[in-house]
Protein backbone atom coordinates (compact mmCIF):
# COMPACT_ATOMS: atom_id res chain seq x y z
CA UNK A 1 0.00 0.00 0.00
CA UNK A 2 1.18 3.21 -1.13
CA UNK A 3 2.35 5.79 1.60
CA UNK A 4 -0.23 7.96 1.07
CA UNK A 5 -3.73 6.92 0.27
CA UNK A 6 -7.17 8.71 -0.62
CA UNK A 7 -8.44 7.85 3.01
CA UNK A 8 -7.78 6.53 6.08
CA UNK A 9 -11.03 4.50 5.75
CA UNK A 10 -13.37 3.52 3.54
CA UNK A 11 -16.76 1.81 4.36
CA UNK A 12 -18.62 -0.15 1.92
CA UNK A 13 -22.49 0.06 2.93
CA UNK A 14 -24.08 3.17 4.27
CA UNK A 15 -26.38 1.28 6.79
CA UNK A 16 -26.42 2.01 10.27
CA UNK A 17 -23.69 -0.08 10.63
CA UNK A 18 -21.15 2.03 7.99
CA UNK A 19 -22.63 5.62 8.37
CA UNK A 20 -22.36 5.40 12.27
CA UNK A 21 -18.86 3.63 11.33
CA UNK A 22 -18.16 6.38 8.98
CA UNK A 23 -19.51 9.42 11.61
CA UNK A 24 -17.53 7.96 14.56
CA UNK A 25 -14.16 7.56 12.78
CA UNK A 26 -14.68 11.00 10.88
CA UNK A 27 -15.18 12.57 14.89
CA UNK A 28 -12.10 11.13 15.53
CA UNK A 29 -10.10 12.70 12.87
CA UNK A 30 -9.97 10.21 9.81
CA UNK A 31 -10.92 11.34 6.00
CA UNK A 32 -13.33 8.94 5.65
CA UNK A 33 -15.32 7.61 2.65
CA UNK A 34 -18.47 5.82 2.01
CA UNK A 35 -19.19 3.91 -0.80
CA UNK A 36 -23.20 3.50 -1.30
CA UNK A 37 -24.67 1.89 -4.14
CA UNK A 38 -28.10 2.73 -3.33
CA UNK A 39 -29.23 5.93 -4.35
CA UNK A 40 -30.25 6.96 -0.88
CA UNK A 41 -27.85 6.57 2.38
CA UNK A 42 -29.49 4.55 5.54
CA UNK A 43 -29.56 1.38 4.19
CA UNK A 44 -31.95 -1.95 4.44
CA UNK A 45 -33.12 0.09 7.96
CA UNK A 46 -33.89 3.59 6.69
CA UNK A 47 -35.21 2.25 3.48
CA UNK A 48 -36.95 -0.82 3.59
CA UNK A 49 -36.72 -1.80 7.06
CA UNK A 50 -36.99 -0.65 10.54
CA UNK A 51 -38.12 3.00 9.96
CA UNK A 52 -40.79 1.99 6.89
CA UNK A 53 -42.24 -0.76 8.93
CA UNK A 54 -42.59 1.14 11.96
CA UNK A 55 -44.16 4.09 9.90
CA UNK A 56 -46.73 1.65 8.77
CA UNK A 57 -46.80 -0.32 11.75
CA UNK A 58 -47.50 3.11 13.73
CA UNK A 59 -50.30 4.31 11.58
CA UNK A 60 -52.01 0.99 11.23
CA UNK A 61 -52.25 0.44 15.22
CA UNK A 62 -54.33 3.85 15.22
CA UNK A 63 -56.50 2.90 11.86
CA UNK A 64 -57.27 -0.25 13.88
CA UNK A 65 -57.83 1.58 17.53
CA UNK A 66 -60.11 4.04 16.20
CA UNK A 67 -62.51 0.84 15.12
CA UNK A 68 -61.91 -1.38 17.90
CA UNK A 69 -60.52 0.42 21.38
CA UNK A 70 -62.58 4.00 21.18
CA UNK A 71 -65.66 3.19 21.80
CA UNK A 72 -64.85 1.86 25.07
CA UNK A 73 -62.83 5.11 26.04
CA UNK A 74 -66.58 6.75 25.36
CA UNK A 75 -64.62 8.30 21.80
CA UNK A 76 -66.99 7.37 18.97
CA UNK A 77 -65.98 8.19 15.33
CA UNK A 78 -68.20 7.11 12.83
CA UNK A 79 -67.11 6.36 9.50
CA UNK A 80 -63.32 5.55 9.29
CA UNK A 81 -61.82 5.17 6.30
CA UNK A 82 -58.59 4.36 4.81
CA UNK A 83 -56.82 5.58 3.02
CA UNK A 84 -53.66 3.82 2.34
CA UNK A 85 -52.00 6.19 -0.65
CA UNK A 86 -51.29 8.76 2.05
CA UNK A 87 -50.46 6.29 4.74
CA UNK A 88 -47.96 5.09 1.87
CA UNK A 89 -46.95 8.54 1.20
CA UNK A 90 -46.51 9.04 5.32
CA UNK A 91 -44.35 6.08 4.90
CA UNK A 92 -42.30 7.77 2.18
CA UNK A 93 -41.73 11.11 3.69
CA UNK A 94 -40.19 9.38 7.30
CA UNK A 95 -37.75 7.59 4.85
CA UNK A 96 -37.29 10.80 2.90
CA UNK A 97 -36.52 12.86 6.03
CA UNK A 98 -34.07 10.11 7.65
CA UNK A 99 -32.05 9.18 4.29
CA UNK A 100 -31.67 13.33 4.01
CA UNK A 101 -30.66 13.41 7.43
CA UNK A 102 -27.96 10.63 7.09
CA UNK A 103 -26.82 12.56 4.28
CA UNK A 104 -26.64 16.11 5.98
CA UNK A 105 -24.46 13.93 8.94
CA UNK A 106 -22.43 13.22 6.15
CA UNK A 107 -21.49 16.59 4.87
CA UNK A 108 -21.62 17.61 8.48
CA UNK A 109 -18.20 15.63 9.27
CA UNK A 110 -16.94 16.09 6.29
CA UNK A 111 -17.31 12.14 4.63
CA UNK A 112 -16.94 11.96 1.02
CA UNK A 113 -19.65 10.33 0.06
CA UNK A 114 -19.09 7.64 -3.24
CA UNK A 115 -21.90 6.70 -5.26
CA UNK A 116 -21.92 3.16 -6.47
CA UNK A 117 -21.11 -0.05 -6.53
CA UNK A 118 -17.44 -1.64 -4.37
CA UNK A 119 -15.27 -4.66 -5.04
CA UNK A 120 -12.14 -4.49 -3.04
CA UNK A 121 -9.18 -5.53 -5.73
CA UNK A 122 -6.75 -5.56 -3.29
CA UNK A 123 -5.70 -4.51 0.54
CA UNK A 124 -6.17 -0.61 0.52
CA UNK A 125 -7.41 -0.87 -2.80
CA UNK A 126 -11.41 -0.35 -3.91
CA UNK A 127 -12.81 0.07 -7.54
CA UNK A 128 -16.29 2.07 -7.65
CA UNK A 129 -17.42 1.48 -10.83
CA UNK A 130 -14.64 2.47 -12.90
CA UNK A 131 -12.31 3.94 -10.21
CA UNK A 132 -9.65 2.73 -7.90
CA UNK A 133 -9.37 4.35 -4.31
CA UNK A 134 -6.67 3.34 -1.49
CA UNK A 135 -7.81 3.46 1.97
CA UNK A 136 -5.34 2.84 4.93
CA UNK A 137 -8.21 0.20 6.04
CA UNK A 138 -11.35 -0.90 4.44
CA UNK A 139 -14.77 -1.57 6.17
CA UNK A 140 -17.19 -3.80 4.73
CA UNK A 141 -20.81 -3.00 6.47
CA UNK A 142 -22.45 -4.24 3.31
CA UNK A 143 -25.65 -5.49 5.10
CA UNK A 144 -27.83 -8.54 4.23
CA UNK A 145 -30.62 -9.35 1.66
CA UNK A 146 -34.21 -11.80 2.06
CA UNK A 147 -33.80 -15.07 1.35
CA UNK A 148 -36.67 -17.39 -0.45
CA UNK A 149 -37.74 -20.80 -0.33
CA UNK A 150 -36.67 -23.11 -3.26
CA UNK A 151 -38.69 -23.19 -6.02
CA UNK A 152 -40.23 -19.89 -4.73
CA UNK A 153 -39.90 -17.32 -7.31
CA UNK A 154 -40.38 -13.58 -5.68
CA UNK A 155 -42.36 -10.82 -8.18
CA UNK A 156 -42.38 -8.11 -5.17
CA UNK A 157 -45.90 -8.08 -6.01
CA UNK A 158 -47.46 -10.87 -5.68
CA UNK A 159 -44.91 -13.10 -3.95
CA UNK A 160 -43.49 -10.44 -2.19
CA UNK A 161 -40.23 -10.49 0.80
CA UNK A 162 -40.53 -7.57 3.19
CA UNK A 163 -40.08 -5.06 0.72
CA UNK A 164 -42.60 -5.58 -1.24
CA UNK A 165 -45.31 -6.01 1.50
CA UNK A 166 -43.68 -2.31 2.72
CA UNK A 167 -44.99 -1.12 -0.50
CA UNK A 168 -48.48 -2.49 -1.08
CA UNK A 169 -50.79 -0.45 -2.71
CA UNK A 170 -54.15 -2.42 -2.12
CA UNK A 171 -55.32 -3.83 1.20
CA UNK A 172 -54.98 -7.91 0.33
CA UNK A 173 -58.00 -10.01 0.50
CA UNK A 174 -56.22 -12.81 2.37
CA UNK A 175 -52.21 -12.50 3.00
CA UNK A 176 -50.11 -15.41 3.65
CA UNK A 177 -47.09 -15.00 5.31
CA UNK A 178 -44.35 -17.36 5.49
CA UNK A 179 -42.25 -17.33 8.64
CA UNK A 180 -43.68 -16.14 12.08
CA UNK A 181 -40.22 -14.55 12.89
CA UNK A 182 -40.13 -10.94 14.04
CA UNK A 183 -40.73 -9.08 10.08
CA UNK A 184 -42.95 -11.82 9.14
CA UNK A 185 -45.79 -10.77 12.62
CA UNK A 186 -44.91 -7.17 12.18
CA UNK A 187 -45.67 -7.19 8.58
CA UNK A 188 -48.63 -9.28 9.11
CA UNK A 189 -50.14 -7.47 11.40
CA UNK A 190 -49.72 -4.43 9.14
CA UNK A 191 -52.21 -5.81 6.74
CA UNK A 192 -54.52 -7.64 9.24
CA UNK A 193 -55.36 -4.19 10.77
CA UNK A 194 -55.78 -2.38 7.58
CA UNK A 195 -58.36 -5.40 6.69
CA UNK A 196 -56.43 -8.74 5.35
CA UNK A 197 -56.86 -11.97 6.38
CA UNK A 198 -54.12 -13.12 7.43
CA UNK A 199 -52.21 -16.79 8.16
CA UNK A 200 -48.63 -17.14 8.94
CA UNK A 201 -47.35 -20.45 8.54
CA UNK A 202 -44.06 -21.37 10.81
CA UNK A 203 -42.38 -24.13 10.56
CA UNK A 204 -41.38 -24.32 14.18
CA UNK A 205 -43.92 -25.19 16.91
CA UNK A 206 -43.98 -21.83 17.89
CA UNK A 207 -43.23 -17.97 17.10
CA UNK A 208 -40.53 -15.92 17.31
CA UNK A 209 -37.85 -18.65 18.49
CA UNK A 210 -35.17 -17.04 20.12
CA UNK A 211 -37.29 -15.46 22.40
CA UNK A 212 -39.06 -16.25 25.93
CA UNK A 213 -41.39 -19.55 25.13
CA UNK A 214 -43.74 -18.12 27.91
CA UNK A 215 -44.02 -14.85 25.81
CA UNK A 216 -44.33 -16.30 22.54
CA UNK A 217 -47.07 -18.60 23.52
CA UNK A 218 -48.86 -15.90 25.49
CA UNK A 219 -48.60 -13.81 22.15
CA UNK A 220 -49.86 -16.20 19.99
CA UNK A 221 -53.10 -16.05 21.79
CA UNK A 222 -53.42 -12.77 21.41
CA UNK A 223 -52.93 -12.74 18.01
CA UNK A 224 -55.19 -15.67 17.53
CA UNK A 225 -57.79 -13.71 19.28
CA UNK A 226 -57.32 -10.53 17.22
CA UNK A 227 -57.93 -13.09 14.03
CA UNK A 228 -55.10 -13.90 13.09
CA UNK A 229 -54.86 -17.45 11.56
CA UNK A 230 -51.75 -19.26 13.08
CA UNK A 231 -50.32 -22.30 11.11
CA UNK A 232 -47.39 -23.64 13.09
CA UNK A 233 -45.88 -26.97 12.57
CA UNK A 234 -46.59 -26.51 9.34
CA UNK A 235 -44.23 -26.02 6.03
CA UNK A 236 -44.96 -24.63 2.30
CA UNK A 237 -44.88 -27.68 -0.01
CA UNK A 238 -45.53 -25.22 -3.09
CA UNK A 239 -47.05 -22.21 -3.98
CA UNK A 240 -48.70 -22.12 -7.65
CA UNK A 241 -50.28 -19.27 -10.00
CA UNK A 242 -54.00 -20.19 -10.43
CA UNK A 243 -55.67 -16.76 -12.51
CA UNK A 244 -54.94 -13.64 -10.46
CA UNK A 245 -54.97 -15.94 -6.72
CA UNK A 246 -51.84 -18.05 -5.51
CA UNK A 247 -52.30 -21.70 -4.33
CA UNK A 248 -50.61 -23.00 -1.40
CA UNK A 249 -49.87 -26.37 -0.15
CA UNK A 250 -48.77 -26.56 3.19
CA UNK A 251 -48.10 -29.93 5.08
CA UNK A 252 -47.72 -29.96 9.10
CA UNK A 253 -44.48 -30.96 10.01
CA UNK A 254 -45.23 -34.66 11.29
CA UNK A 255 -46.20 -35.27 7.79
CA UNK A 256 -49.45 -36.53 7.85
CA UNK A 257 -51.53 -33.75 7.11
CA UNK A 258 -51.91 -31.70 3.84
CA UNK A 259 -53.78 -28.98 2.95
CA UNK A 260 -54.58 -25.91 0.30
CA UNK A 261 -54.50 -22.07 0.84
CA UNK A 262 -55.96 -19.78 -1.66
CA UNK A 263 -54.01 -16.29 -1.46
CA UNK A 264 -53.69 -13.54 -3.07
CA UNK A 265 -50.68 -11.79 -1.79
CA UNK A 266 -47.99 -14.31 -0.15
CA UNK A 267 -45.27 -13.03 2.47
CA UNK A 268 -42.18 -14.47 2.20
CA UNK A 269 -40.07 -13.73 5.73
CA UNK A 270 -38.24 -17.19 6.16
CA UNK A 271 -34.97 -15.07 6.77
CA UNK A 272 -31.95 -12.80 4.99
CA UNK A 273 -28.61 -13.34 4.23
CA UNK A 274 -25.22 -11.67 4.46
CA UNK A 275 -24.14 -9.64 1.48
CA UNK A 276 -21.37 -10.85 0.36
CA UNK A 277 -20.91 -11.31 -3.56
CA UNK A 278 -18.48 -8.83 -5.82
CA UNK A 279 -16.91 -7.60 -2.75
CA UNK A 280 -13.69 -9.40 -4.03
CA UNK A 281 -13.98 -11.48 -1.27
CA UNK A 282 -13.13 -15.01 -3.13
CA UNK A 283 -10.08 -13.38 -4.65
CA UNK A 284 -8.84 -11.55 -1.49
CA UNK A 285 -8.77 -15.49 0.25
CA UNK A 286 -10.91 -13.66 3.14
CA UNK A 287 -13.09 -16.82 4.21
CA UNK A 288 -17.03 -17.10 5.45
CA UNK A 289 -18.55 -19.08 7.85
CA UNK A 290 -21.19 -22.05 7.42
CA UNK A 291 -24.06 -19.23 7.17
CA UNK A 292 -22.23 -17.11 4.62
CA UNK A 293 -21.31 -14.51 7.38
CA UNK A 294 -17.49 -13.00 6.73
CA UNK A 295 -15.67 -14.28 10.00
CA UNK A 296 -13.82 -11.50 12.05
CA UNK A 297 -12.13 -12.29 14.99
CA UNK A 298 -13.00 -10.09 18.01
CA UNK A 299 -11.91 -6.48 16.63
CA UNK A 300 -13.81 -6.95 13.53
CA UNK A 301 -11.11 -8.13 11.66
CA UNK A 302 -11.23 -10.15 8.89
CA UNK A 303 -7.93 -12.66 8.16
CA UNK A 304 -6.53 -9.85 5.72
CA UNK A 305 -5.07 -6.66 7.65
CA UNK A 306 -6.81 -3.69 7.71
CA UNK A 307 -10.17 -5.31 6.34
CA UNK A 308 -12.87 -5.09 8.86
CA UNK A 309 -16.57 -6.10 8.53
CA UNK A 310 -19.62 -5.28 10.96
CA UNK A 311 -23.47 -5.76 10.94
CA UNK A 312 -25.71 -7.99 9.71
CA UNK A 313 -23.27 -9.65 7.47
CA UNK A 314 -20.76 -11.03 10.51
CA UNK A 315 -22.56 -12.94 13.19
CA UNK A 316 -24.77 -11.99 15.88
CA UNK A 317 -28.28 -11.16 15.48
CA UNK A 318 -29.27 -8.92 12.25
CA UNK A 319 -30.90 -5.49 14.16
CA UNK A 320 -30.07 -1.99 13.38
CA UNK A 321 -28.50 -1.20 16.56
CA UNK A 322 -25.90 -4.13 17.22
CA UNK A 323 -24.71 -2.65 13.52
CA UNK A 324 -23.93 0.92 15.00
CA UNK A 325 -22.78 -0.82 18.44
CA UNK A 326 -20.24 -2.22 15.83
CA UNK A 327 -19.31 0.96 13.96
CA UNK A 328 -18.44 2.70 16.75
CA UNK A 329 -16.18 -0.05 18.28
CA UNK A 330 -14.36 -0.41 14.67
CA UNK A 331 -13.73 3.04 14.52
CA UNK A 332 -12.44 3.43 18.02
CA UNK A 333 -10.01 0.64 17.48
CA UNK A 334 -9.02 2.00 14.12
CA UNK A 335 -8.11 5.23 16.43
CA UNK A 336 -6.49 2.68 19.16
CA UNK A 337 -9.08 3.50 21.63
CA UNK A 338 -10.56 0.24 23.48
CA UNK A 339 -13.77 0.11 22.50
CA UNK A 340 -16.16 -3.28 24.03
CA UNK A 341 -19.68 -4.59 22.40
CA UNK A 342 -21.72 -6.22 25.02
CA UNK A 343 -23.25 -9.06 22.96
CA UNK A 344 -24.50 -10.19 26.03
CA UNK A 345 -27.04 -7.09 26.57
CA UNK A 346 -28.17 -6.70 22.72
CA UNK A 347 -32.10 -5.92 23.24
CA UNK A 348 -34.64 -7.39 20.82
CA UNK A 349 -38.26 -6.03 20.17
CA UNK A 350 -41.12 -6.68 18.57
CA UNK A 351 -43.23 -3.66 17.17
CA UNK A 352 -46.67 -5.40 17.58
CA UNK A 353 -49.82 -4.60 19.74
CA UNK A 354 -48.91 -5.48 22.43
CA UNK A 355 -45.43 -5.09 22.42
CA UNK A 356 -42.97 -7.25 23.01
CA UNK A 357 -39.13 -6.61 24.10
CA UNK A 358 -36.16 -8.51 25.28
CA UNK A 359 -32.84 -8.50 26.67
CA UNK A 360 -30.42 -11.21 28.24
CA UNK A 361 -30.95 -14.98 28.91
CA UNK A 362 -34.36 -17.02 28.41
CA UNK A 363 -35.57 -19.10 30.92
CA UNK A 364 -35.30 -22.02 28.22
CA UNK A 365 -31.10 -20.84 28.15
CA UNK A 366 -30.82 -20.50 31.88
CA UNK A 367 -32.12 -24.08 31.93
CA UNK A 368 -29.86 -25.41 29.28
CA UNK A 369 -26.82 -23.63 30.70
CA UNK A 370 -27.92 -25.31 34.54
CA UNK A 371 -28.00 -21.55 36.13
CA UNK A 372 -30.28 -21.96 39.00
CA UNK A 373 -32.90 -18.61 38.73
CA UNK A 374 -35.95 -17.28 40.24
CA UNK A 375 -38.83 -15.65 38.27
CA UNK A 376 -40.39 -12.24 39.19
CA UNK A 377 -43.52 -11.66 37.08
CA UNK A 378 -46.18 -8.82 36.97
CA UNK A 379 -49.18 -8.76 34.74
CA UNK A 380 -50.30 -5.48 33.24
CA UNK A 381 -53.38 -6.45 34.17
CA UNK A 382 -52.63 -5.12 37.78
CA UNK A 383 -50.92 -1.94 36.57
CA UNK A 384 -53.09 1.41 36.97
CA UNK A 385 -51.78 3.00 34.18
CA UNK A 386 -52.37 0.31 31.85
CA UNK A 387 -55.65 -0.03 33.08
CA UNK A 388 -56.74 3.29 32.28
CA UNK A 389 -55.01 2.95 29.06
CA UNK A 390 -57.51 -0.40 28.34
CA UNK A 391 -53.88 -2.20 27.47
CA UNK A 392 -53.54 -4.88 30.12
CA UNK A 393 -52.47 -7.99 28.15
CA UNK A 394 -49.15 -9.04 29.16
CA UNK A 395 -46.39 -8.74 31.87
CA UNK A 396 -43.13 -8.22 33.20
CA UNK A 397 -41.00 -11.29 34.08
CA UNK A 398 -37.71 -10.92 35.25
CA UNK A 399 -35.18 -13.81 35.53
CA UNK A 400 -32.63 -13.46 38.97
CA UNK A 401 -29.50 -15.37 39.89
CA UNK A 402 -30.58 -17.44 42.81
CA UNK A 403 -28.04 -16.96 44.59
CA UNK A 404 -26.66 -13.40 44.07
CA UNK A 405 -30.37 -11.72 42.56
CA UNK A 406 -28.48 -10.52 39.55
CA UNK A 407 -30.70 -10.07 36.77
CA UNK A 408 -30.22 -12.26 34.12
CA UNK A 409 -32.99 -11.57 31.28
CA UNK A 410 -35.94 -9.72 30.99
CA UNK A 411 -38.81 -10.17 29.19
CA UNK A 412 -41.87 -8.04 28.96
CA UNK A 413 -45.00 -8.37 26.37
CA UNK A 414 -47.32 -5.47 26.88
CA UNK A 415 -47.83 -1.84 26.22
CA UNK A 416 -44.73 0.62 25.37
CA UNK A 417 -42.35 -2.09 26.36
CA UNK A 418 -39.99 -0.98 23.35
CA UNK A 419 -39.18 2.08 25.21
CA UNK A 420 -39.54 0.36 29.03
CA UNK A 421 -36.47 -2.83 27.95
CA UNK A 422 -34.18 0.27 27.90
CA UNK A 423 -34.45 0.74 31.67
CA UNK A 424 -33.43 -2.85 32.11
CA UNK A 425 -30.33 -2.82 29.45
CA UNK A 426 -28.80 -0.17 31.93
CA UNK A 427 -29.20 -1.49 35.12
CA UNK A 428 -27.98 -4.80 33.57
CA UNK A 429 -25.08 -2.92 32.02
CA UNK A 430 -24.29 -1.57 35.65
CA UNK A 431 -24.37 -5.01 36.91
CA UNK A 432 -27.72 -4.13 38.69
CA UNK A 433 -29.45 -6.69 40.78
CA UNK A 434 -33.69 -7.62 40.69
CA UNK A 435 -33.73 -5.94 44.40
CA UNK A 436 -31.30 -2.86 43.02
CA UNK A 437 -34.14 -1.86 40.33
CA UNK A 438 -36.92 -2.53 43.26
CA UNK A 439 -35.23 -0.35 45.59
CA UNK A 440 -35.40 2.70 42.46
CA UNK A 441 -38.56 4.88 42.74
CA UNK A 442 -40.44 4.80 39.44
CA UNK A 443 -43.54 7.46 39.04
CA UNK A 444 -46.84 6.73 39.42
CA UNK A 445 -48.57 5.50 37.41
CA UNK A 446 -46.24 4.11 34.75
CA UNK A 447 -45.90 1.15 33.57
CA UNK A 448 -42.33 1.09 34.95
CA UNK A 449 -44.13 0.23 38.20
CA UNK A 450 -44.42 -3.09 36.92
CA UNK A 451 -40.98 -3.73 36.37
CA UNK A 452 -40.27 -2.64 39.84
CA UNK A 453 -42.98 -5.19 40.95
CA UNK A 454 -41.24 -7.98 38.93
CA UNK A 455 -38.41 -7.50 40.45
CA UNK A 456 -40.08 -7.27 44.10
CA UNK A 457 -41.65 -10.14 42.82
CA UNK A 458 -37.88 -12.02 42.44
CA UNK A 459 -37.83 -12.04 45.99
CA UNK A 460 -41.25 -12.58 46.78
CA UNK A 461 -42.47 -9.18 47.97
CA UNK A 462 -44.37 -7.58 45.17
CA UNK A 463 -46.65 -5.07 46.82
CA UNK A 464 -49.34 -4.87 44.16
CA UNK A 465 -50.25 -8.45 43.58
P1 LIG B 1 -27.73 -2.54 5.84
O1 LIG B 1 -28.64 -1.65 6.57
O2 LIG B 1 -28.32 -3.67 5.08
O3 LIG B 1 -26.89 -1.61 4.85
C1 LIG B 1 -25.97 -2.13 3.94
C2 LIG B 1 -25.84 -1.19 2.77
O4 LIG B 1 -24.73 -1.61 1.98
C3 LIG B 1 -27.04 -1.20 1.84
O5 LIG B 1 -27.55 0.11 1.69
C4 LIG B 1 -26.50 -1.73 0.53
O6 LIG B 1 -27.08 -1.09 -0.61
C5 LIG B 1 -25.02 -1.39 0.62
N1 LIG B 1 -24.16 -2.24 -0.20
C6 LIG B 1 -24.15 -3.60 -0.23
N2 LIG B 1 -23.15 -4.03 -1.04
C7 LIG B 1 -22.53 -2.93 -1.53
C8 LIG B 1 -21.42 -2.73 -2.40
N3 LIG B 1 -20.73 -3.75 -2.91
N4 LIG B 1 -21.07 -1.45 -2.69
C9 LIG B 1 -21.76 -0.40 -2.16
N5 LIG B 1 -22.78 -0.53 -1.33
C10 LIG B 1 -23.17 -1.78 -1.00
N6 LIG B 1 -33.53 -3.97 12.98
C11 LIG B 1 -33.77 -3.37 14.17
O7 LIG B 1 -32.85 -3.22 14.97
N7 LIG B 1 -35.02 -2.91 14.49
C12 LIG B 1 -36.08 -3.05 13.65
O8 LIG B 1 -37.19 -2.64 13.97
C13 LIG B 1 -35.86 -3.68 12.40
N8 LIG B 1 -36.87 -3.83 11.51
C14 LIG B 1 -36.62 -4.40 10.29
C15 LIG B 1 -37.67 -4.54 9.41
C16 LIG B 1 -37.45 -5.10 8.17
C17 LIG B 1 -38.61 -5.22 7.21
C18 LIG B 1 -36.14 -5.51 7.80
C19 LIG B 1 -35.88 -6.10 6.44
C20 LIG B 1 -35.09 -5.39 8.68
C21 LIG B 1 -35.32 -4.84 9.94
N9 LIG B 1 -34.29 -4.70 10.88
C22 LIG B 1 -34.54 -4.13 12.09
C23 LIG B 1 -32.91 -5.17 10.58
C24 LIG B 1 -32.02 -3.99 10.19
O9 LIG B 1 -32.56 -3.34 9.07
C25 LIG B 1 -30.61 -4.50 9.90
O10 LIG B 1 -30.13 -5.24 10.99
C26 LIG B 1 -29.65 -3.33 9.66
O11 LIG B 1 -30.09 -2.54 8.58
C27 LIG B 1 -28.23 -3.85 9.38
O12 LIG B 1 -27.39 -2.77 9.17
P2 LIG B 1 -26.09 -2.90 8.27
O13 LIG B 1 -25.44 -1.56 8.32
O14 LIG B 1 -25.31 -4.08 8.65
O15 LIG B 1 -26.62 -3.19 6.78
Amino acid sequence: LAEVTDYDLIVIGAGPGGYVAAIRAAQLGMKVACVEKRSTLGGTCLNVGCIPSKALLYASEQYEAVQTQFENLGVIVKDVQLDLAKMQAHKQSVIDANVAGVEFLLKKNKITWLKGTATITAPGHVSIDDTIVTARSILIATGSESVSLSGVEIDEKQVVTSTGALALEKVPEHLVVIGGGVIGIELGSVWHRLGAKVTIIEYFDRLLPGFDKEVSLTFAKILEKKGISLKLAHKVEKIEKEGSQLQLTITNTAGDKTEHLSADVVLVSVGRRPITHGLGLEALGVPLDDKGRIKVNSQFQTNIAGIYAIGDVITGPMLAHKAEEEGVAVAELLAGQKPHVNYDLIPSVVYTDPEIAMVGKTEEVLKADSIDYTIGKFPFSANGRARAMNKTDGFVKILADKRTNKVLGVHIIGPHCSEMIAEIVLAMNFGASAEDIALTCHAHPTLTESIKEAALGTQKRSIHL
